[in-house]
């Protein structure tokens, strides 16, 4: 069956003294939570220090990006080649935020998927509609053509690598949520997608997070929805019970 996954998204929060603190505090309350699959992304500066500190627990560490080169003149940027360096199997790809204040198109992600799956790395795919598709009802053709432009040239073999995050930008760091029943219809959407493109057996084996603003008081009931995996976390990965909570939620 598809695996549930908890993973945080710390932004660019956390520096080395307080990731330190934050990860002790996560080994202790999320080190061993049975059936889950618990992911931490702290910034780049800090993945070192992460994976070492992780090595004794379940917990999985990933990074918030990466560039679609191999090493070179590319300055400020960091490739995948530097992220297995220090540990690092797992990456967090199209994140709106990196869609928005970065100019990440659909074409660069489906480089930059290239470049993870060339590295044989696990990919946490990420798109969603701004508030303006779902008012224009182009929401689900919008999540679609993400879906098709950076992700669909893949291989049926490379979705083993693959875990997908659903994530409406007018729920991030909001406050508002999608209802369960609106993430619960877009990840049906989204595993029928890919049956089509792919195969119904593929579309049933990706794990399909979502993100936007999961709180301990409303993660049991999204993830309660059939068609929904596990959650990618902002905020409320910050606070180590706070993430617990979530984990344990799943
Ligand atoms: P949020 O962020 O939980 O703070 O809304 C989610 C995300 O951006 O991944």
């Amino acid at each position: 069956m598809r695996k549930k996954i908890v993973a945080g998204n710390w932004k660019m929060n956390k520096n080395l003294a307080e990731t330190e603190t934050l990860l002790s505090n996560l080994k202790t309350k999320v080190g061993n939570v049975s059936g889950v699959e618990v992911i931490v992304t702290p910034t780049f500066t800090n993945l070192y220090k992460a994976v070492e500190e992780l090595k004794s627990v379940d917990i999985t560490v990933a990074a918030q990006n990466m560039h679609q080169s191999e090493n070179g003149a590319f300055t400020g940027e960091i490739s995948a080649d530097m992220l297995k360096s220090v540990g690092v199997q797992t990456v967090i790809l199209g994140h709106s935020e990196r869609r928005a204040y970065f100019g990440e198109t659909d074409d660069l992600l489906a480089k930059k998927v290239d470049a993870a799956l060339k590295n044989n790395m696990t990919i946490i795919f990420c798109f969603g509609e701004e508030l303006k598709d779902r008012k224009n009802e182009t929401h689900f053709s919008l999540v679609e053509s993400q879906l098709k432009n950076g992700l669909f040239h893949i291989t049926e073999d490379n979705w083993k690598n693959v875990i997908l995050a659903y994530e409406p930008v007018w729920a991030i760091g909001t406050g508002e949520t999608a209802s369960p029943e609106q993430a619960q219809e877009m990840h049906a959407f989204i595993r029928t997608t890919i049956s089509k493109a792919y195969s119904q057996e593929i579309a049933d084996e990706v794990s399909i997070l979502y993100g936007g603003s999961v709180k301990p008081n409303n993660a049991e009931e999204i993830f309660a929805k059939p068609d929904v995996d596990g959650g990618l976390i902002g905020g409320a990965a910050l606070d180590a019970d706070s993430f617990a909570a979530i984990a344990n939620a799943l």
